[in-house]
């Protein structure tokens, strides 16, 4: 028998076919990419820390999913034991579907119902959660005095040892999950339907592919689909892309009749055609800094916002910086540049003209940054990066500069890149350096960004290095683009 959980049943509700697969085809799932894997990881670290709130509870995490209905039958004891007061990761199961609620607290002759998020607001996708859990838990006969969503409290400012009581808000889901009872008993029969099938549900590929997250089935579903399809570009919306494909203009050659020839989209298609890049030049090149700026750098600037706040007055995912890479563009600067008298050491120095500088094994440093950027930048004329963040405002926060009448112009290659229209094959569902590497130099060295700051927070030395050389090597294809395009 397949039981229903809260990720496949949020999964069904996506869509019928990638529940289908996840049940009985789990094999044939996309990979998860390293930010998906932090991301998990961040939620585990906050979960672990809420339950601080309701100290001295049972945890009744199973080891292995094997384990489960032993879990399920020890927490309906618990319910009835005066001595149980808090359960962790407490398991039910009530009509074929399997929850885990975070915490369970006695609360007189009732219990408290507590499902932790490692967010600073509460999403309709918490919600409904929520109400998947409530129908279990009342299913299964218990009864309860509130359901609540904890999440972390923004306003929160570490002052010493955390105060997870500070720490951590919550709110009463208890009205909206009552009232969605019956649409998710409706939906849990649907999709108990789906996973009986005995083939998987014919479902065409469409918006929910990519809504409200990206389904890791695609790599299975959209084998079919020439890799240059127009279903790959980004300029018309993902809805009109799919009706026309649907309406029977389904292929390159039907949209280029339809389009206009110097339509963005058009220009879209071509680049698929060909694999190559498309990229408004007259926008670029009215984009580019006037005059000739007569001293670059190129900076990359590692940064992270940690859930749970590390240090002594910052909140949670309160921005630090911790690292960067700052490259002049001639082999000059690096000779001209002075050791700092504290900061980083000689071997953190990097070869070449590449300044290096990062707090990896003391995050209480990272202030050091502010000052050295501050001095640093101002040696240039242009500084050269390529961020989907707004460089100017993230320096405007940690006051390295005090407004943008500094001496220096930043060039952020990201939005210069958008905003010409760059597109490429390799772009798909996003600008990424990586991407953009792949694209004009036909080189794909780079990996994820989102590995440089797990490798940055890994508390190991190895990490600490691959990071310093990821974040030298990404500086220099923020180099060679820049002097690809503009020299
Ligand atoms: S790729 Fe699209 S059609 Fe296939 S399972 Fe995922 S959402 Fe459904």
């Amino acid at each position: 028998m397949h039981i229903l959980s809260k990720s496949t049943y949020i999964k069904g509700l996506q869509c019928e076919k990638a529940l289908y697969m996840q049940k009985k085809h789990p094999y044939l799932r996309d990979k998860l990419s390293i930010e998906q894997r932090a991301r998990f990881q961040r939620g585990t670290d906050v979960g672990v820390l809420a339950h601080e709130v309701f100290p001295g509870g049972i945890d009744m995490s199973p080891n292995s999913p094997s384990q489960f209905p032993k879990k399920v039958q020890e927490t309906m004891e618990n319910l009835s034991n005066p001595e149980v007061n808090v359960m962790y990761e407490a398991v039910f199961q009530h009509n074929d579907t399997l929850i885990m609620l975070d915490i369970l607290v006695r609360d007189g002759d009732r219990w408290l119902a507590v499902e932790v998020k490692s967010s600073l607001r509460l999403s309709d996708t918490y919600y409904n959660d929520a109400a998947l859990q409530y129908y279990v838990l009342h299913g299964c006969g218990v009864p309860l005095s509130d359901f609540r969503l904890m999440y972390l409290n923004g306003d929160y400012v570490k002052d010493g040892p955390i105060d997870v009581k500070q720490l951590f808000k919550m709110e009463s889901a208890m009205d909206y999950v009552v009232e969605r009872e019956d649409f998710v008993a409706q939906n849990v029969e649907r999709l108990k339907a789906v996973v009986a099938l005995p083939h998987s549900p014919v479902v065409n590929i469409g918006t929910q592919c990519h809504n409200p997250y990206p389904c890791d089935f695609q790599g299975h579903c959209w084998k079919l689909i020439p890799k240059n399809s127009f279903l790959f570009t980004t300029a018309m919306d993902d809805e009109a892309l799919f009706q026309s494909y649907f309406n029977g203009v389904n292929t390159n050659a039907k949209m280029l009749q339809v389009l206009d020839p110097d339509s963005e989209e058009a220009h879209q298609i071509e680049a698929l055609e060909t694999n190559s890049f498309y990229i408004d030049y007259k926008t670029l090149y009215s984009l580019a800094p006037q005059p000739k700026p007569k001293s670059v750098a190129f900076l990359n600037l590692l940064l992270d916002r940690p859930a749970v706040p590390e240090l002594d007055g910052t909140r949670p995912y309160e921005e630090m910086i911790l690292a960067f890479a700052l490259q002049g563009e001639h082999e000059q600067d690096a000779a001209i540049d002075p050791m700092p008298p504290t900061g980083p050491r000689r071997d953190d120095m990097a070869a070449e003209n590449c300044f290096v500088w990062d707090c990896f094994d003391d995050h209480n440093r990272w202030k050091e940054a502010i000052g050295l950027l501050i001095e640093r930048l101002s040696r240039y004329e242009l500084i050269v990066c390529f961020t989907p963040q707004n460089l100017t405002t993230t320096l405007l926060r940690h006051e390295i500069i005090q407004n943008q009448n500094v001496g220096y112009k930043i060039f952020n290659l990201y939005e210069v890149l958008q905003e010409a229209n760059f597109y490429h094959p390799a772009i798909k569902r996003g600008l990424t350096l990586q991407r953009l590497e792949t694209a004009l130099f036909d080189e794909a060295k780079l990996f994820e960004h989102s590995r440089i700051l797990l490798e940055a927070t890994s508390n190991d030395l190895i990490g600490y290095q691959q990071a310093r050389e990821d974040l030298i090597t990404e500086n220099k294809v923020v180099a060679n683009t820049y002097q690809h395009l503009f020299k």
